[in-house]
């Protein structure tokens, strides 16, 4: 089966939640062991046994992937648990906070997002969560596939990484592109090894994140008439090009960018 991700180990960050849980659904539904890592414990609990009962192989850790440490750790530990590491998805990510209500009205810009009044914490955040752990991340990953010959890490960026949306701020778009970046870089220095580096950039999904502000009335209204398809993703959506870039299907590609918006950049 030229999708097959039967028996393979594979790690999903911020995988309790939104994009990362449909992936993490994706490989599990097709025979794949799949660990998530989250930083928050209640959603792991509730996705691993909801997982576990519907006859998946899943379990769930508790990592800050902004620590570079417990990602070196989970990574050997996991890699351990399977006695192999097929696929990492490095996707945990956050939006920079209340400008992400922006995008659905380019009028109105938060004030602390100007470039002056930026706050370093804010930038710091964004950028340890959304970019060095993507780093850290990658750089796990191919500790435990370069060995064996074989592996995929898939990051996800966003539509950010690809056209800028003011409104989202500095921190989150200087974020993403680097990420896009470092998967081209990675790319190049993994290909003598056959491990595979892409990344997924999505555009509007309906998912937690910015504390589930999509839910709010009229945020969906707003988004979807600016995306050509005219709605908002669901994270079921997410699982095609999941499996592509995981599996066999996807042999030739690396050092790409998928980007998943309904049309969004285009429109
Ligand atoms: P979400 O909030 O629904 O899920 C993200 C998960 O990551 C959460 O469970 C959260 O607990 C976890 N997480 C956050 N910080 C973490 C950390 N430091 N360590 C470990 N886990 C952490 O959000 P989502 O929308 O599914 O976002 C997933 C990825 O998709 C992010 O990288 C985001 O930037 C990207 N993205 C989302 C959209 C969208 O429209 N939802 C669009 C483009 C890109």
């Amino acid at each position: 089966d030229l999708f097959s991700v039967e028996g393979y180990g594979a790690i999903v960050t911020g995988g309790a939640s939104g994009i990362g849980l449909g992936m993490v659904e994706a490989l599990a539904e097709n025979g794949a062991r799949v660990t998530m890592m989250d930083l928050n414990s209640q959603r792991l609990e509730e996705q691993t046994a909801r997982l576990t009962a519907a006859g998946f192989d899943v379990r769930g850790l508790r990592v800050d992937v902004s620590d570079r440490e417990a990602v070196r750790k989970a990574f050997a530990q996991t890699a351990e648990h399977y006695g192999r590491l097929d696929c990492v998805f490095a996707n945990a990510g956050i939006d920079p906070g209340p400008g992400f209500v922006s995008m659905t009205d380019r009028s109105q810009r938060p004030t602390e997002y100007a470039l002056e009044n930026y706050a370093d914490e804010r930038w710091d955040r964004v950028i340890q969560v959304n970019l060095n752990s993507v780093f850290y991340c990658i750089g796990e990953a191919a500790r435990h596939m370069k060995p064996r010959n074989a592996g995929r890490i898939v990051v996800t960026t966003s539509t950010a990484s690809v056209r800028v949306s003011p409104g989202i701020g500095a921190a989150y778009m200087a974020a993403k592109s680097g990420a896009a970046h470092l998967v081209r870089n990675a790319a190049l220095e993994l290909a003598r090894y056959n491990v595979l580096v892409n990344s997924i950039a999505p555009g509007p999904f309906v998912t937690n994140i910015g504390d589930g502000f999509v839910h709010q009335p009229g945020v969906q209204e707003a988004f979807s008439s600016r995306i050509p398809l005219k709605r908002m993703a669901s994270i079921n959506e997410i699982k095609g090009l999941t499996l592509l870039l995981a599996s066999g299907a996807s042999s030739f590609i690396t050092g790409e960018q998928i980007v998943i918006d309904g049309g969004y950049t285009q429109g």
